[in-house]
């Protein structure tokens, strides 16, 4: 017999490396000028893709060698990162002085332990940052406002039809509070 049909709704790697490269663009033409004043200024460049991106936020979590670097990677992303993108990027970085390493004995086998210098955690905290920004740009017109709290409802919300227009509330009691601050209102006035 047959194992059960499991469906997934898993976001392809495909879908977050295409969003990803256009959140790079805005983010490059973004700050293209402050970019360019900086000693990092064509770090932009470097981190023009996802793979990039990723590996700064494995080593923003801590120092890693190598070949952890690639195991986290496929663990998080569900998919290789060729050696040949991981060194490479490690050696740009460090010679832009936003990693070092240093070498250590790893089971029998000596390697090269990368992490982040200040400058480099700096600058991780700065690209997150935009990151975050730009996604919560992307994900904001999805969005409901609570007409009593003003709260952002991302998931469900509750919807009541109020003088004939539909009002949004992030829960039931809101929508109460909100009649009832109404009624006082017309009250107020009527006096
Ligand atoms: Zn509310």
């Amino acid at each position: 017999m047959s194992s059960p049909y499991v469906p997934t709704y898993q976001i392809s790697f495909r879908d977050i490396s295409q969003e990803h490269l256009y959140l790079c663009e805005s983010l490059n033409k973004l700050d293209a000028t402050m970019a360019t004043e900086t000693k990092t200024g064509n770090i932009d460049e470097l981190i023009s893709d996802f793979s990039r991106f990723y590996i700064l936020t494995i080593l923003y979590e801590g120092p890693a060698h190598g070949y952890q670097i690639l195991r986290r990677f496929k663990k998080r992303v569900k998919k290789e990162v060729s050696p040949s993108l991981v060194y490479p990027f490690l050696k740009q970085l460090e010679t832009k002085g936003l990693v070092k390493h240093t070498v250590k004995p790893v089971g029998e086998k000596e390697r090269k332990v990368f992490e982040l210098t200040q400058e480099g955690r700096e600058l991780c905290t700065g690209l997150f940052k935009r990151f975050a920004d730009l996604v919560s740009i992307a994900i904001e017109p999805s969005l409901y406002v609570c007409a009593h709290c003003g709260c952002k409802v991302y998931e469900g919300g509750y919807r009541e039809v109020i003088e004939g227009k539909e009002t949004t509330f992030c829960c039931i009691h809101c929508a109460h509070s909100y009649k009832e601050t109404k009624k006082l209102a017309k009250k107020a006035t009527q006096k």
